[in-house]
């Protein structure tokens, strides 16, 4: 088979900055080495300071470069710093140089030798305002380790990371000590270390062993890369560990051997984590890829270059790649596509892709105009195709997975096919007539097909059926496609007529005439988070329908959105965001606004192709274009990306269903349970769920089973907090909290964000085909019941809708009003022995950021702050944004006034950390009242002496804490 998967780019770089900037210009690759110094065969080291300068060291010297040319800089009397060990990039615009067995300071007013010594091997890691020095092996072996930073007074400060036990008889217990130490990486004070055949996390004067015991095999660890949210990557000769913030332990093989190179030098081995999660490292095709899906592939090249053994490399602040390959010199790779692509010109690729869907063992399957495809989803032996099976079909469309694993398609102007994964078995059910391709699963597992004079429905797909069953609804009508509102009403759209279903589920009103619209036939639908109904006509223009319970619908055009009218396709993928392809390329309507891609963006042609656009499990996105397929592996890494969702699948006390409306029980014991479930994650078996039932759990438990039973509970409330945690794909869910009294009648999710809370009723209505026979849901046979089940939940959360948006836009934190409520129902129904806190962050001199990075830089650093206090809130506090710049958290549950204050101190150090803003370090402080409840407080007195507190911080000078009295 001559088409191979391993053969298409790689899309490595997918940035906010990226997405949001000029569209990527073509791969580029630039050679250094016509540059004086830079030709040189030795091995060239880069780094970047926070100031955007770049440079490069080797055995001849140090270069920097703004951009353009490098100019070399040389030491204070005029010698070059020979022989460039290391470098490291620090914040304010300094770097640390090793060379020459000297340590250098550049700052951007100095150049000044550190009264160090060292020989040998060193590594240098910045961290924060910091600098983490690795000498030789460590100390066990005559080196050392070391934080260097400024103190207050302004000198500089050697601290060793382990004790000096020169004169003790006493043998260290201190691994850091003990252990030769072979990688290290650091990042937000905490420094990771290769050691012995182990890893160390070195935090607060502590040191934390990751071995055999913690599921860490015995390897020695040779590089290291710590992820924005804390997770460790770290890699030995052949295997790779992930080890996730909270000591989660992940391991895999490298399906790859190592060059000579390597073996030779395995202290030159590294991971460099791209901003799409994916990593990159020596493999045997001189870098490989692991995607952040846990993919591997080797990574391709630009034509013009084919590296061979690649010794360092490094992603500057542009998203550029830079590389070292002995004797080639530097490269620097720019303008990566955001996408993979499928090339085409092969027999065996998919044409017109309709579908994509991964099967139980994790392959992947496409459905094509010219037949249907499965892929394997990663090869452990990296030398065959990946082009598992090609199964010969004419013009399918759609594909849809059911509960028993079987795909289906639909054979236009025939009937279905079913295909076993497992078994490979394809069966062919002829209708008497021909569909159209519009298929569709419903969340009782049943089948709705569209033929050209009405529609099927295929009751029990599980049981085998040699033929379709008869049109039962919509005779003699065209059905063009097919989907659901979020009301789990399936609407059809047929040539002229938009038709809904009504309470009677084989009733169908029509609903809207499309004649009027001029748009042609209706040709696809989809519908947004707001119930918002988008129809494509055949002469490509797109129409939005609001279609109220009762009264006539509403409809517009695009607004502010893409002015063309030959889209082909529309899709609204699981984060709710809406994707029209046409001849122009893609438009995508996010939470941001539109975005648009094309050729320019990576896209391999600008023609997406009609029906062509899909979601796979695991989120990634495929589109379908007239040269080929394109892959958007990481959507998630596209600007503000709604969080996904953990919900409760169920919440049950003894009979008594939490989701319910019923919140009145008896006294007792009684048992509790809970399901939950984060609905976007069924591509990986990495999934851990951390909860904890407030006044039970002592401690978040963090189990991978999505079900936890508590006997004996007593009591008139129920917080129950849950979130779900992609350990593979370092991403998780937001939390869900249910909170229930038995006197109210409340339920209140507190972050499970309305929009999303629909978004993820409709994914479990999905994945509740797919979990069918596992959780054991019993058959609904009567769609009322269903619907009426559904909509009891609905009802709920519309409600809420109506009210009001509970969540601010632009931080993601609940707004004002919503905080405010929270907090005067905690106050309202705190018991005595019980504690609530409220903090108030200000950010410090905010106007002065808005006057130099603008209201955009402005809006930046909160949202940046709202991402921050999302994680920090985890399940025992409620942040909402309560002004303009100001911040709220409402802390549910306050063990003592001391760990609060130490919590709130690690969240202030958190805050201030230095934030990239395009090419700037942007510093911002901010200052804190907080408040703990005292008797007689009501939520006002409460905000009221915070905010005093906060007033005291401002005058003292802000960037502090102040806790009210
Ligand atoms: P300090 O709190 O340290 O006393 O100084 P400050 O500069 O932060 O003071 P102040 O609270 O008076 O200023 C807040 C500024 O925040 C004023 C307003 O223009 C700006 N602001 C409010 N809301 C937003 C927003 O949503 N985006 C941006 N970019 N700026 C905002
Ligand atoms: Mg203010
Ligand atoms: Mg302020």
């Amino acid at each position: 088979m001559s088409f191979k998967l391993c053969d298409v780019l790689v899309a490595v770089l997918i940035s906010l900055l990226a997405f949001c900037a000029a569209p990527a210009s073509a791969q580029t690759v630039r050679f250094f080495n016509g540059q004086t110094g830079l030709s040189d065969a030795s091995r060239n080291i880069f780094a970047q300071d926070s100031d955007g300068f770049f440079y490069i060291g080797n055995k001849t010297g140090l270069y920097v470069s703004s951009g353009g040319e490098f100019t070399r800089i040389d030491r204070p009397d005029g010698t070059p710093f020979k022989d460039t060990a290391a470098i490291a990039g620090g914040a304010n615009g300094s770097i640390l140089i090793a060379a020459d067995r000297e340590l250098w300071l550049k700052t951007k007013t100095s150049l000044e030798k550190l009264s160090f010594q060292f020989d040998g091997r060193i590594a240098l890691a910045a961290d924060g305002m910091d600098f983490i020095i690795l000498s030789g092996e460590g100390p066990a072996r005559n080196g050392g380790i070391w934080r260097l930073y400024r103190h207050q007074r302004g000198e500089l400060v050697f601290a060793s990371l382990v004790k000096d036990h020169a004169d003790s008889q006493v043998p260290s217990t201190n691994p850091l000590e003990s252990e030769v130490l072979s990688a290290m990486a650091s990042e937000a004070k905490s420094v990771w270390v290769g050691c012995g055949e182990a890893l160390c996390r070195y935090r607060d004067g502590g040191v934390d062993t990751f071995d055999e015991r913690r599921g860490v095999p015995h390897e020695i660890w040779r590089a290291l890369a710590i992820s924005p949210d804390g997770t460790l990557i770290a890699r030995s000769v052949g295997k790779l560990v992930i080890i996730a913030a909270n000591g989660g332990v992940h391991v895999e093989d490298i399906p790859y051997e190592l060059p000579e190179y390597f073996r030779e030098r395995p202290s030159e081995i590294f991971i460099s984590r791209m901003t799409d999660g994916s990593l990159l490292m020596p493999g045997d095709g001189a870098l490989v890829v692991r995607s952040s899906a846990g993919h591997w592939e080797d990574m391709d090249w630009p034509s013009g270059y084919s590296p061979q053994a690649i010794s360092s490399a490094f992603i500057d602040r542009e998203y550029g790649l830079w590389l070292d390959s002995p004797g080639r010199g530097p490269v620097r790779i720019a303008g990566f596509p955001f996408w993979q692509v499928f090339p085409h010109g092969n027999d065996a690729f998919p044409v017109r892709v309709s579908g994509v869907r991964h099967d139980a063992a994790g392959n992947f399957w496409i459905a094509a105009a010219n037949g249907l495809f499965e892929y394997a989803a990663s090869s452990s032996s990296h030398d065959g195709d990946h082009l598992l099976k090609h199964i010969e079909l004419e013009n399918i469309s759609s594909l849809l997975r059911t509960g028993d694993g079987a795909l289906w398609t639909a054979e236009k102007g025939k009937g279905l096919i079913r295909i076993d994964p497992a078994t490979g078995q394809v069966r062919t059910l002829p209708s008497s007539e021909p569909v159209t391709g519009a298929l569709i699963l419903d969340s009782g597992g049943r089948i709705w097909v569209g033929t050209v004079s009405g529609l099927i429905r295929i009751d029990d797909p599980l049981r085998y059926a040699s033929h379709l069953p008869t049109v039962f609804a919509l005779q003699n009508r065209r059905i063009n496609a097919l989907c659901f509102d979020q009301f789990g009403r399936l609407l059809v759209l047929t040539d002229s007529v938009l038709f809904q279903q009504t309470a009677e589920e084989n009733v169908f009103d029509p609903r809207v005439d499309l004649e009027s619209f001029d748009i042609g036939n209706g040709s696809a639908i989809t519908v947004g988070m707001s119930n918002d109904i988008w129809v494509l006509g055949s002469k490509g223009s797109v129409r939005k329908i609001f279609l109220p319970e009762d009264g006539s619908p509403v409809v517009s055009m695009l607004d502010n959105g893409p002015k063309d009218s030959d889209f082909t396709t529309i899709f609204r993928d699981s984060r709710g965001w809406i994707w029209l392809g046409g001849s122009h390329g893609l438009d995508v309507s996010t939470p941001n606004g539109w975005s648009h891609f094309d050729l320019t963006s990576g896209l391999i042609s600008s023609r997406i192709l009609s029906g062509s656009i899909n979601e796979d499990d695991d989120g990634s996105l495929w589109f379908g274009t007239e040269s080929g397929l394109n892959h958007l592996r990481e959507p998630g890494s596209l600007p503000i990306l709604p969080d996904l969702h953990t919900v409760f699948l169920s919440a049950r006390l003894d009979n008594i269903d939490l989701l319910g409306k019923e919140r009145f029980w008896p006294d007792g014991d009684r048992k509790l349970s809970f399901q939950f479930v984060a609905p976007t994650f069924t591509g990986n078996r990495e999934i851990k769920y951390q909860y904890q039932l407030l006044g039970i759990d002592q401690e978040v438990v963090y189990l991978s089973k999505n079900f936890i039973n508590y006997n004996n509970i007593k009591g008139e409330k129920i917080i129950f907090t849950v979130q779900a945690r992609d350990i593979l794909n370092y991403r998780s869910a937001s939390s869900a909290t249910l909170s229930v009294r038995s006197s109210g009648l409340k339920i209140s999710s507190f972050k499970g964000i309305l929009w999303w809370a629909f978004l993820s009723f409709l994914s479990v209505a999905l994945l509740g085909a797919i979990l069918y026979r596992r959780i054991k849901l019993s058959r609904q046979k009567n769609f009322e019941a269903a619907v009426r089940g559904r909509t009891r939940v609905m009802e709920e959360m519309q409600t809420q809708l109506l009210h009001q948006s509970r969540v601010d836009s632009l931080t993601g934190l609940f707004n004002r009003r919503s905080a405010l409520d929270e907090l005067d129902e905690l106050v309202a129904s705190i018991s005595p022995n019980e504690l609530i806190a409220v903090a108030l962050i200000d950010i410090d001199h905010f106007k002065m950021i808005n006057d130099t990075l603008g209201h955009q830089g402005g809006d930046y650093v909160l949202k940046q702050y709202g991402q921050c206090l999302r994680k920090f809130a985890g399940s025992t506090a409620i942040c909402g944004r309560y002004g303009g710049e100001e911040l709220i958290i409402v802390f549910m549950s306050v063990p003592s006034t001391e760990k609060l204050l130490d919590q709130v101190t690690k969240l202030h150090e958190h805050l201030r950390n230095p934030m990239v803003y395009g090419a700037s370090e942007v510093v911002a402080t901010c200052s804190i009242g907080l408040a703990v409840i005292i008797p007689g407080d009501t939520a006002s007195t409460l905000i009221g002496r915070a905010d005093r507190a906060l007033y005291r911080g401002k005058k003292r000078g802000r960037n502090c804490i102040v806790v009210a009295d």
